[in-house]
């Protein structure tokens, strides 16, 4: 029996890997989770799981829920980010779902990186955050990382079975090829972008995510933090990874060799396939999710993305060649930003000017430690709520 803890539990990843996991009740047990509001979410997540412990935000939180549930409910309940930490590197737990949105899942999901757990990594913001010294933490560690963003995911079924990290030439790589699906605003007018809302742009055409993520995408600046999440994952440097868009989300990624093969891993877009995947490697386990139809299938279409369209994805790629503090305050702005215009305070095509005024003016020393980059994080935030400010409508 394999001990899982799923940080972030309550949403859409979390949601996904309980789905899974209930399918595998004789492999799986769910040994902590973690939830940052929706207590009745959490209620229902400990009648059905029954896990050892609970993690919510704060002691009042933390009341709330006990006095929701029965008392012979063998569970214990623990609020605060040291309980996260605590439930990522417990020594019963063997397999932690890292799935906090945000840099709110970095210490945690570094907590079990270096407790040497099988880390299943959804959290993309720590590696966009903290690539290098994370990738190290791994290797020092001896941690087990898999991929559960799909496009990684998919990278990592396609890489060769003994791929040396950082090794494409040895493995015959020629290039990572990163699909994307282009989001709610593919075909719009680029003029038009200025008006869509948060409703709209969290309307994705192919996935149902939580909604930093879905704005994210409508963006492509998820696409760009997941260039730099690639780059870290595989240990290849930017020359080697394209963005492709492909609208139907069917082929998740790819790998192309330099003997002109390309291996493509593809399915329906439903994130239980990576997780069952992540869960279970190196075998194989059912996910619920249906088989894919050939014969249902619309053409396959590819473009290049375009940069007045979506120059989002074009800073993140000149962030992630600009370095680590680049990118940990691409971050931090985006956070900001996305928040901001999901709370109606700035228009959609305000994102891109906060990223792009605090990536150019914050300092770009080098960040040698895990505070040094949660300090640069803070900063970076603080600079991008004053630049807000300005921007309100
Ligand atoms: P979501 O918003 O649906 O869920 C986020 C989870 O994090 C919730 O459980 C929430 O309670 C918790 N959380 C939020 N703020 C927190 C805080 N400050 N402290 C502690 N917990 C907090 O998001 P999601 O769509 O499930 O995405 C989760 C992560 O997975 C993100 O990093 C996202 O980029 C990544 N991801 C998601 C998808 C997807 O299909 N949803 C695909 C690929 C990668
Ligand atoms: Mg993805």
């Amino acid at each position: 029996m394999e001990n899982v803890s799923i940080l972030g539990a309550t949403g859409s990843i979390g949601t996904s890997t309980l789905d899974v996991i209930s399918l595998h009740p004789e492999r799986f047990k769910v040994f902590a989770v973690s939830g940052f509001s929706q207590l009745e979410r959490l209620r229902e997540i400990a009648l059905q799981f029954s896990p050892r412990y609970i993690v919510v935000a704060n002691e009042s939180d933390a009341a709330g829920l006990k006095s929701k549930l029965p008392s012979v409910l063998p569970c214990e309940i623990l609020f605060g980010k040291q309980a996260l930490v605590d439930i990522a590197k417990d020594s019963e737990v063997d397999t932690v779902m890292s799935a906090i949105v945000g840099a709110a899942g970095l210490l945690p999901t570094l907590a079990a990186v270096r407790a040497s757990k099988k880390v299943l990594l959804a959290n993309k913001e720590s590696l966009v955050m903290s690539g290098e010294l994370f990738m190290r933490a791994v290797s020092e560690h001896k941690a087990t990382l898999i991929p559960i963003d799909s496009e990684h995911n998919a990278i990592f079924q396609c890489l060769p079975e003994n791929y040396r990290y950082a090794d494409a030439q040895g493995s015959g790589i020629s290039h990572l090829l990163l699909t994307a699906s282009g989001g709610p605003f593919r075909e719009l007018m680029p003029q038009a972008l200025e008006d869509v809302t948060p409703e709209q742009a969290c309307a994705h055409p192919n996935w149902d995510m939580g909604r930093k993520i879905s704005v994210d995408s409508a963006s492509m600046m998820n696409k760009g933090l997941e260039f730099i999440e690639a780059k870290w994952l595989f240990g290849l440097d930017e020359t080697r990874i394209k963005v492709l868009i492909h609208p139907q989300s069917t082929i998740h990624s790819m790998v192309q060799y330099k003997d002109g093969s390309v291996i493509a891993q593809m399915g329906n877009p439903d994130m239980r396939t990576p997780i069952a995947h992540a869960l279970s490697y190196p075998t194989r386990i059912e996910s619920g999710v249906a088989p894919l139809d050939f014969f249902e299938q619309q053409d396959f279409s590819f473009q290049a993305p375009e940069q007045a369209r979506f120059p989002n994805l074009f800073l993140a790629m000149e962030a992630s060649r600009l370095g680590q503090s680049a990118t940990t305050a691409l971050n931090a702005a985006n956070e900001s930003a996305v928040a901001a215009f999901l709370r109606k305070q700035i228009k959609f095509t305000d994102i891109f000017s906060v990223n792009q005024h605090v990536v150019e003016s914050c300092n770009h020393e080098s960040l040698n430690s895990i505070d040094d980059i949660l300090e640069h994080d803070s900063q970076c935030r603080e600079q991008a709520l004053q630049y807000i400010s300005t921007l309100r409508h």
